[in-house]
């Protein structure tokens, strides 16, 4: 089952839940302040707080992120 995150609008903690993919989009209380107000935020595995989406994509061609040629798409 994957874990997902949930970031708060209230308090901008985070809270990871295990659940299924059926439930993610769903409600989620934030276990620091128990607001409602939370939005489901990408994986860190993904996407490091570092390198949000105003960088550019690196390497050449389709931006896939494959360094050794096209990706084929
Ligand atoms: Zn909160």
């Amino acid at each position: 089952m994957p874990i997902y995150e949930y970031a708060c609008d209230d308090c901008t903690e985070t809270t990871e839940a295990r659940r299924p993919m059926a439930d993610a989009d769903k409600p989620i209380a934030c276990e620091h302040c128990h607001s409602t107000h939370t939005r489901r935020a990408l994986s860190t595995f993904l996407t490091p707080a570092s390198s949000r989406s105003d960088s550019p994509p690196s390497g050449p061609g389709c931006g896939c992120g494959n360094p050794h040629g096209p990706c084929g798409m």
